[in-house]
């Protein structure tokens, strides 16, 4: 808070739990609402001298930034490992690099961010002048926390706005580092703060009358609480929340790419993944051949100690997260799912769960349905087309949808037709900061990354100029 750090150990303790061995490596404390008022006051006096910075000189500090993140990598990823439990193998690549991508590509931004000249009868003119909101306030889930802190940070600070954000009491460490890295890159004290807290500390966050706009990451009913709590302050949102989504696979497509998509869709992070591709839809022509190719390959999965480079598979975030994904699990069983392989905690300390496969999977069942966030794969079987297609959209989700096919005029075709905000073809979760990512339907308002989000993070004034005389009726 204000460029340094805050001891107020007045707030409820957070213990952060190493998830491979359960051990509590780290104690924070919940924001009290002397802190929380503390951390408004600084972000809204910096934001008004770091709005006044030209763009190219706001841009500079978030590039420098993205340096030391890059440089820092390693250090960066061991500590996401602890607070996530994600392999090494994944932060090194996916985690502080995707957050330095965000600064490097919203610091390049800052300098060309504009408004327009709109020419109008009679030489008359408009223009428009990009303003910042004020102060964000940024919410975060515990599966990406670094690229969460960032993803939000960087266009908020690139278009001269000031960010507190709040990680997931889960994964609390993360984006204390994000904000360490922004002062020491030169971003005034007060720029960026970090709040510890719970849920209450969101709300109390939302609330207040000094925040201008708020991004939450998280579930669909956080995001229905926290946009009905900031739509009573008109604040703008943006809301990129869970999803059930559809990967189709159709017979003619490539078999191994196929199985390497629904792999990218499911188990990455240990299935811990709003985007993930859950309800893989195979055509029957494919559907053994898939199976037993996608089981096989699961073998290869190294299971073990999330800071050996080796290790591609990790434990779930938590003890409870575990268990929510261990509850639908037997449910599936319950309703009559075919258990391929996995379907079981691991024999080791943490909070592993086997990479978990069903087949014969319907529409109806609850693991079709849910949400898991967990490393849970349904196959469900199709025919034609025209079919798949109305069973992928019947969900109250829209995040992403994905199609494995050769067909390229089909694929286009599909891509068309998905009710989803995030789209492939013959791959799956990829989301570069070049390109927007967000949902419809239930899964969101808003997009993150690329250039549209500068939309979510700026408004518009517009100026009307005269060059003639002023006509009045009487
Ligand atoms: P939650 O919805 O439980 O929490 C999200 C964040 O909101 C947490 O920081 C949480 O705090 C906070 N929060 C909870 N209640 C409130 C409230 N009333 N007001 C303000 N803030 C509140 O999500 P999870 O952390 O469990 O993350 C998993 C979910 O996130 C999944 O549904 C997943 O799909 C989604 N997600 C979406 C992504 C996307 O880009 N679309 C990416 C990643 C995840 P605390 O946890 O400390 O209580």
């Amino acid at each position: 808070i204000g460029g340094t750090y805050v001891e107020d150990t007045s707030g409820a303790p957070i213990d952060v739990v190493y998830p491979a061995t359960g051990e509590v490596i780290a104690r924070v404390h919940s924001a009290t609402p002397a802190v929380i008022d503390q951390a408004l006051s600084a972000a809204t006096a910096a934001q008004k001298d770091w709005a006044a910075l030209t763009g190219t000189e706001r841009g500079r500090v978030l590039r420098r930034a993205a340096d030391i993140m890059r440089d820092r990598n390693r250090d960066l990823s061991i500590l996401e490992t602890y607070d996530t439990g994600k392999p090494l193998q994944e932060t090194l690549v996916a985690d502080a690099t995707s957050g330095a991508d965000a600064l490097e590509y919203f610091g390049g931004l800052a300098g060309s961010l504009t408004g327009e000249h709109i020419p109008l009868a009679g030489g008359d003119f408009a223009y428009t002048i990009r303003e910042p909101l004020g102060v964000c306030v940024g919410i975060g889930a515990w599966n990406y926390p670094t690229q969460i802190a960032c993803w939000k940070g960087a266009p908020a600070l690139a278009c001269g706005n000031a960010m507190v954000f709040k990680p997931s009491e889960t994964t609390p460490l993360s984006a204390l580092k994000v904000a360490e890295t922004l002062t020491e890159a030169g971003a005034p004290p007060g720029l960026y703060n970090v709040l510890q807290g719970l849920g209450d500390v969101g709300a109390a966050l939302v609330t207040d009358p000094r925040v201008a706009k708020v991004s939450l990451t998280g579930s669909v009913p956080t995001g229905a609480k926290v946009y009905a709590a900031a739509a009573a302050g008109m604040k703008h949102v943006t809301m990129e929340l869970g999803g059930k989504s559809p990967l189709i696979i159709f017979d003619d497509a490539d078999l191994e790419n196929a199985v390497s998509g629904a792999i990218l869709a499911n188990f990455y992070s240990s299935g811990q993944v709003c985007s993930n591709g859950t309800r893989v839809f195979v055509q029957s022509g494919i559907k053994d051949a898939f199976l037993a190719r996608l089981t096989e390959r699961l073998k290869g999965a190294v299971i073990g100690d999330p800071m050996d480079e080796a290790t591609s598979y990790g434990p779930m975030v938590s003890e409870s997260q575990m268990n929510i994904v261990l509850g639908y699990i037997e449910k599936g069983q319950a309703e009559g799912a075919r258990l391929v392989t996995g379907g079981k905690r691991l024999d080791r300390d943490g909070f592993y769960i086997a990479p978990t496969v069903f087949a014969d999977v319907t529409d109806d069942m609850t693991i079709a349905r849910e949400e898991i966030f967990g490393p849970v794969l349904s196959v469900l079987d199709f025919e034609t087309e025209d079919e798949v297609m109305a069973r992928a959209n019947a969900t109250e989700f829209g995040l992403a949808a994905g199609v494995f096919t050769a067909d390229l005029t089909r694929a286009h075709r599909v891509v068309a037709g998905f009710e989803a905000g995030t789209c492939y073809i013959n791959t799956y979760n990829l989301a570069p900061v070049e390109a927007p990512f967000g949902g419809t339907k239930a899964s969101g308002v808003g997009r993150e990354n690329s250039k549209l989000a500068i939309n979510h993070y700026s408004e518009m004034k517009m100026v009307y100029v005269s060059m003639n005389d002023v006509e009045a009726p009487y």
